[in-house]
């Protein structure tokens, strides 16, 4: 057990009876006798040592008081991916993953606009710039899912929530945190987290209670500028049919739209690589 000598020294008078030579004696003595008596009873000489599971912050978080310990910021990220609703299957799915050299040659240049204007938007809404919302449309097997997560991942990344679901799962949450766990705070969280992504939206028949449900929410982020993205395999005139026109415009009305789209594209994605 070291004792830190020369700051208890450094504030004592010389009243005390001790010179600082004794003192050091004294410890030195004190140690020795510690060491032999672990050593006798076989404990491992760091026995009483703390561990701290971060060094550099001591467990508290912080460096400075404005200045967060990288463990606190990795473990709010943990917190913000737990809390996303990111499948797992979608851990991989990121911007350094996409592949896009699974594209034939003819769409590459497009695609790589398209993830260009991803990774722009993801960068607006990590750093809280304004921005439109982002809508992809297009068939499945074309890139919508694994664009979103990448994008999902680049923002969470940063230390902005995210919520991940499909429209289905997004209705079920809604319909527990109202009617069976009453959570105003988890319904909120859908209203206000920063950044919203609502997968694959399809042609199934909603309710009434859904698209009252879906235009509220919608028209409250839009309202509020808390971006969205938004994919979908339908056309404009089954988005309108599906969930009604004031939701598809107010959808596409503030959206970017991306066309994934061409059974040509799929037809190579899908041939096996040479
Ligand atoms: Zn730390």
């Amino acid at each position: 057990m070291a004792l830190d000598l020369s700051r208890l020294l450094a504030g004592l008078r010389s009243r005390s009876g001790l010179d600082r030579d004794r003192l050091e004696q004294r410890a030195a003595l004190l140690e020795e006798e510690w060491q032999a008596f672990l050593a006798q009873h076989q404990i491992p000489p760091d026995y009483l040592n703390v561990w701290w599971d971060c060094p550099i912050c001591c467990d508290s978080g912080w460096l400075r008081a404005d200045e967060k310990c990288r463990c606190l910021v990795q473990e709010e990220v943990d917190h913000l991916y737990h809390q996303s609703g990111l499948p797992p299957e979608l851990r991989e799915q990121t911007f350094e993953t996409f592949r896009i050299d699974l594209y034939p040659p003819a769409f590459r240049s497009f695609m790589e606009q398209v993830v260009a204007e991803c990774k722009a938007f993801a960068a607006r809404v990590a750093s809280e710039q304004p921005t439109e919302n982002l809508m992809f449309r297009g068939g499945v097997g074309l890139g919508k899912t694994f664009l979103s997560s990448a994008i999902a991942h680049s923002v969470l990344r940063s230390g902005r929530s995210v919520i991940y679901l499909t429209l289905p799962e997004l209705l079920d949450r809604i319909r527990h945190y109202k009617f069976e766990a009453v959570d105003p705070h988890a319904l909120a969280l859908l209203r206000e987290v920063d950044l919203l992504i609502l997968d694959d939206l399809g042609g199934e028949k909603v309710s009434e209670f859904s698209v009252q449900e879906l235009f509220a929410l919608v028209n409250y982020r839009i309202t509020h500028r808390l971006p969205m993205v938004v994919s979908t395999n339908l056309a404009w005139t089954d988005l309108e049919e599906a969930y009604t026109a004031r939701i598809a415009s107010r959808l596409m009305g503030s959206a970017r739209v991306l066309k994934l789209d061409g059974d040509d594209i799929r037809l190579l994605l899908k041939r096996p690589r040479a």
